[in-house]
């Protein structure tokens, strides 16, 4: 580990903002973490806190009614600034605290411990942290702990980092989707279990580039990856296989179903309309093309071969719907 880079606020910012964290939705291994941390130190109130450059938000947080707020009321964002714990064990007596509005009034702090969340390269983006309501001294071997769990999310950080590294639409990259969907394959052919793989590219997006502009085709892109992101289960595998063009994996999943979700998405798609700039709207068709695992030897190679197959005569039968390269 190299020494914490205290006082490079804007290294600092741009650290945290390479990572694609802030404002993501809910993610297990940090909802975990802010479990054990409440159950372990036994306190009501744990979260793991990221300091942005003016605001205080909780990636997860158990106990605490109010996702983020302004960084001049946070204690985290006094924990980042030290390379160790900071704790407090009675904050009603301590000058430095005693009047924040959080300890003289709701949700009434009294104790607090936090551990700073350090990247490799040293910056402190944000705390994992512990608050109780009743005065407290915390342990040698509970900051050990909060300094683990520490440790782990920053691991994890670092993993989410390179598993979903599309910066535009938050799918996964290429790489990423391929080496998890063979993963997936090899998987569901031990286990002879049905998966299944689609293939999206949005319908005349070209067009969308040529009338409105590069940034508004982002929009739209974007659009439909969130829409897709929402619609798919938790194990289902999206990802940006370049431009306007997607890939989904999805285990335990007959050709059935999946045409069915594809359905919902291609409807879904169909009927959004996005702001592209003030009182702009426009909206945007999508093609999908479906294959299914036929084999126990049938590679992700092939089952793309074959989703690309559907998703052409999806285009040449009108654009706008779905085909099964099992329909043929
Ligand atoms: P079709 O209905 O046959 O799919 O027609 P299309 O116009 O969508 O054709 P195609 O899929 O070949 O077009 C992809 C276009 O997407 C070409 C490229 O300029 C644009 N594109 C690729 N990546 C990006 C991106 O990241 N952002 C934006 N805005 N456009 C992109
Ligand atoms: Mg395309
Ligand atoms: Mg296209």
């Amino acid at each position: 580990m190299f020494d914490t880079k205290l006082g490079d606020e804007e290294g600092r910012v741009r650290a945290l903002e390479r990572l694609d964290i802030l404002d993501t939705r809910e993610e297990t291994a940090f909802e975990l973490v802010a479990t054990l941390v409440r159950q372990t130190l036994n306190v009501p109130m744990s979260g793991v806190s990221l300091i942005d450059r003016r605001r205080h938000w909780f990636k997860a947080r158990r106990g605490i009614d109010t996702q983020e707020f302004p960084r001049e009321l946070s204690f985290c964002s006094r924990t980042i600034d030290q390379s160790g714990a900071l704790l407090i064990p009675d904050a009603r007596v301590d000058p430095l605290y005693a009047d924040h509005p959080f300890v003289a009034g709701e949700p009434n702090v009294v104790s607090y411990a936090g551990f700073p969340l350090t990247t490799p390269d040293g910056y402190n983006i944000g705390s994992l942290c512990a608050i109780g309501t009743a005065p407290r001294t915390f342990t040698l071997e509970e900051v050990e702990i909060l300094s683990n769990f520490a440790k782990i999310l920053m691991d994890s950080i670092e993993l989410r980092q390179t598993a979903s590294a599309d910066a535009l639409t938050g799918a996964m990259t290429r790489r990423a989707w391929v080496a998890e969907a063979k993963a997936e394959l090899r998987r569901a052919a031990r286990y002879d279990h049905p998966v299944s793989l689609a293939m999206m590219d949005i319908d005349k997006f070209k067009s969308v580039n040529d009338t409105w502009g590069h940034p508004a085709g982002d929009i739209v892109i974007a659009g439909l990856s969130n829409m897709t992101m929402d619609l798919i289960r938790d194990s289902d595998l999206f990802g940006r296989l370049g431009g306007e063009e997607f890939a989904l994996l999805m285990p335990e999943t007959s050709d059935a179903q999946a045409t069915a979700l594809a359905e919902r998405i291609r409807s879904a798609f169909e009927t959004q309309s996005f702001d592209i700039k003030k009182g702009d709207r426009i909206s945007c068709t999508v093609s999908i093309g479906i294959a299914h695992a036929r084999t126990r030897d049938d590679t992700i190679e092939q089952m793309l071969e074959r989703a690309d197959q559907a998703l052409y005569l999806a285009k040449n039968g009108g654009r706008n719907r779905v085909v099964s390269s099992d329909d043929r």
